[in-house]
């Protein structure tokens, strides 16, 4: 379990989820408004700043001919301010994102919408102020995405330079050049001697370039889902076969790839030219899930699927992880009926909610009658994170993944122990 799940805090996964959430409603709206305001602000950002250019930027839309778009900037304007009121000198960690504008909803009229979404995974790197006939989604788009974490190395026998690659974002982290000297050699030295000098020192700088990834990513080497190398020929392939990575960094490298530059921009284009080594590796962690869910299904008794059935394993405590799939977008309403027979039905995201037959006893319970409606995941990921059950969201982008969603409801679990249920 982890820490976050143990303070009552909602996890990474579920924050995660819920933004995602915020983000598919949002992008619905895109083009349906005149005018819809975006703000990015950074934690290191003071809060009256961002009030004093919004201000700002109020005044000025009273300039604005149409008196419709006007209105609509300056009332988003407005809410914006309203909700900075909440915070003191600086925002939350990793910063705050907010949306607001009028959007079309249907028949003509529109309707004010404002979100706040604080704290996203990562931090705003800058301040931005976007106003424009969609939200500005894309930003935190690439860090919702960010599925994992990658060891990048580029070099060649003059620089080399390391650094990460997480989600979508490359980020340059070191860099080494060397003091190889070139192939000509000066005037009076004796070719063997300049040779032997020469391979001295490619093989330091080679474990100069090592000690540099070694020292950045052994402490990583759990979290890594791969290293990738690039370069000219032959010099990555001579670093590689020269054995001078850590041997579990050596273990995790993934791919090596050509690539012209071994400055910062080689970093890009290594990321570039690995891109389907990538989205391959993307979804290898979610088929290597439900290859093992289907295991258990064939062989063992250890996994569940459904909805019912697995939540009942999940209060049960006996599920291990939980898999999800990524384009689950059901609601949850739970019934009693006259007899107190609880019962719960699946309802699509934004249908109306339906008139309920008990099962047990066949009495109807009326749409208005109806209990609690919850969204299904976030429903399913609170009872995982009370019995600390690991949750993982399963893409529909194999088949396996698409069986999830379509066979399974979206919903299964691998368990800790045969349950029977
Ligand atoms: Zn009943």
């Amino acid at each position: 379990m982890s820490s976050d799940a143990e303070e009552g805090q909602p996890s990474e996964d579920r924050r995660k989820y819920e933004f995602r959430k915020v983000l598919d409603e949002l992008d619905d709206f895109e083009g349906s408004g005149t005018q819809l305001v975006t703000i990015y602000i950074p934690d290191d950002k003071q809060i009256s700043d961002v009030v004093a250019h919004v201000t700002q930027e109020h005044s000025e839309a009273s300039n604005i001919k149409s008196k419709q778009t006007r209105t609509a900037v300056q009332d988003a304007l407005t809410s914006i301010k309203d909700r900075l009121r909440y915070y003191d000198t600086y925002p939350p960690d990793n910063g705050i994102v907010i949306f607001s504008g009028a959007v079309d909803s249907g028949g003509g009229q529109t309707e004010m919408v404002t979100k706040v979404l604080e704290s996203p995974p990562e931090p705003i790197q800058s301040f931005r102020y976007h106003c424009d006939s969609d939200f500005l989604t894309q930003p935190l788009e690439d860090m919702m995405t960010d599925k994992g974490l990658f060891g990048l190395i580029v070099l060649d026998r003059r620089e080399a330079n390391v650094g990460w690659l997480k989600g979508k974002r490359v980020e340059p982290v070191k860099s080494a050049s060397s003091l190889v000297p070139g192939k000509q050699r000066k005037g009076g030295q004796s070719a063997q001697r300049f040779a032997r000098l020469r391979l001295e020192a490619i093989d330091n700088f080679y474990q100069e370039v090592a000690g540099m990834a070694n020292d950045l990513m052994v402490d990583k080497r759990h979290d890594i889902e791969g290293i990738l190398v690039g370069g000219p020929s032959p010099t990555k392939d001579e670093f590689l076969d020269g054995d001078y990575l850590h041997h579990e960094l050596q273990d995790h490298v993934i791919g090596k790839f050509d690539v012209a530059y071994t400055d910062e921009s080689g970093l890009y284009d290594l990321v570039d030219a690995a891109s389907e080594v990538l989205a391959d590796q993307e979804v290898m962690k979610d088929k290597r899930e439900m290859e093992e869910f289907f295991e258990n299904l064939h062989t063992g008794d250890k996994a569940t699927y459904g909805f019912e059935q697995t939540r009942r394993n999940l209060i049960m405590g006996s599920v291990e992880r939980l898999l999800l799939s990524e384009d689950l977008q059901d609601d949850v309403i739970t019934y009693e009926c006259p007899n107190g027979h609880e019962e719960r039905e699946i309802v699509e995201r934004r249908h109306s909610t339906p008139d309920h037959e008990c099962e047990e006893c066949d009495e109807v319970v009326d749409a208005s009658d109806a209990g609690e409606r919850e969204d299904v995941v976030e429903h399913l990921i609170e009872i995982a994170e009370q019995r600390g059950t690991e949750t993982k969201f399963i893409s529909t982008d194999f088949e396996k993944g698409e069986q999830l969603m379509d066979a399974f409801g979206g919903v299964a679990g691998i368990l800790r122990y045969s349950t029977g249920v």
